[in-house]
């Protein structure tokens, strides 16, 4: 498990869309960018265009302006207003030569404007430096979801990740187990030996949640000394497996700040043992009670509520 080897957004080979109504546009870009290493996708009018750019998820969009029914003017608007397009890169293409054209697309977001007919090597060069921005794009959107400190991802990423986690496994009846892990008396290495010391634990329990994770198991920092664990996939007792191997790692590190002091925390494990109906904040809420009583009951443990023993009368509406 490694937030950069896990990058939910990763193209290896991105696809371009194409919107256009002529035939021969779609024949032309298809034979002069056989050789990019790209996918070529197409649409003839701007309502499948808008359809084609919200499954696709296409790199980049050519968009031609003259189109019937739906001109492209429109179809980017749409683009740009829509939370799930609004970041594809949009190089605008026509035939009209009127700089209030070009202003206008570019005002409604366009990166880039192509005149036909195509200089074709131009083309070329501007789909390459649409697809450089896609990815810088890519990679700042994935940084803002890594925590500096741990390189583990962070809350926000955490949220979106196990809201769509939830109901990947709640729509194929699949196991999910999430851990919420602790440090225990974490304040007092703090104030004992000083942050520097305390940032070292924080990345220590990082690299063992690391290592000793499964490739599909997604570890997040979600705040100060507290870690959350997504294991999809896994039934609360495999999880409980996967938690108790963290813990014994954990155990047997040797701080050199602190040699004197073990480091241990308390996991709190929530996982269905039936198919659960529950929401993403309900069965975070479970976690956390499985950890509160395992600090309760001594700390350095891990405690797990099967989460078949709700009753939907204890949910909130
Ligand atoms: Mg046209």
């Amino acid at each position: 498990m490694n937030a950069t080897t896990l990058h939910p957004f990763e193209d290896s080979q991105p696809t371009v869309l194409l919107i256009d109504d002529s035939v021969d546009v779609h024949r032309l870009l298809k034979a002069r960018l056989r050789y990019e290493d790209l996918k070529l996708a197409g649409a003839s009018n701007g309502k499948e265009g808008l359809e084609q750019a919200r499954t696709a998820s296409p790199a980049i969009v050519l968009l031609d302006l003259d189109m019937p029914d739906m001109d492209g003017f429109e179809v980017l608007r749409r683009l740009k207003d829509d939370p799930a397009t609004l970041d594809i890169p949009v190089i605008v293409l026509s035939g009209l030569q009127s700089a209030q054209d070009k202003v206008t697309a570019f005002d409604l977001g366009a990166v880039d404007y192509i005149t036909k007919p195509f200089n074709l090597t131009e083309l070329r060069v501007r789909v390459r430096s649409a697809l450089r921005l896609h990815r810088l794009v890519q990679m700042l959107a994935q940084r803002a979801q890594i925590d500096g400190l741990t390189g583990l991802w962070n809350r926000a990423h955490f949220n979106k990740r196990w809201t769509d986690e939830v109901s990947a496994c709640t729509r194929h009846h699949r196991p999910l187990s999430l851990a919420l892990i602790d440090l225990d008396h974490f304040k007092t290495i703090n104030d004992t030996y000083g942050h520097p010391a305390g940032d070292a634990v924080l990345q220590g329990l990082s690299r063992v949640l690391q290592r000793e994770c499964r490739q599909e198991d997604v570890g997040c920092r979600y705040g100060g000394e507290e870690f959350t664990l997504i294991m999809p996939d896994t039934t609360p007792t495999d999880a409980a497996g996967v938690c108790e191997r963290i813990l014994a790692a954990l155990a047997s590190i040797s701080w050199p700040r602190h040699p004197e002091r073990a480091v241990t925390a308390s996991i709190g494990l929530a996982g269905p043992d039936v198919t659960a109906d529950l929401s993403a904040d309900q069965w975070l809420d479970e976690a956390d009670r499985a950890l509160y009583a395992a600090k309760q009951s001594g700390r350095n443990r891990v405690v797990t509520r099967l989460i078949g023993q709700v009753t939907p009368m204890a949910k909130a509406g």
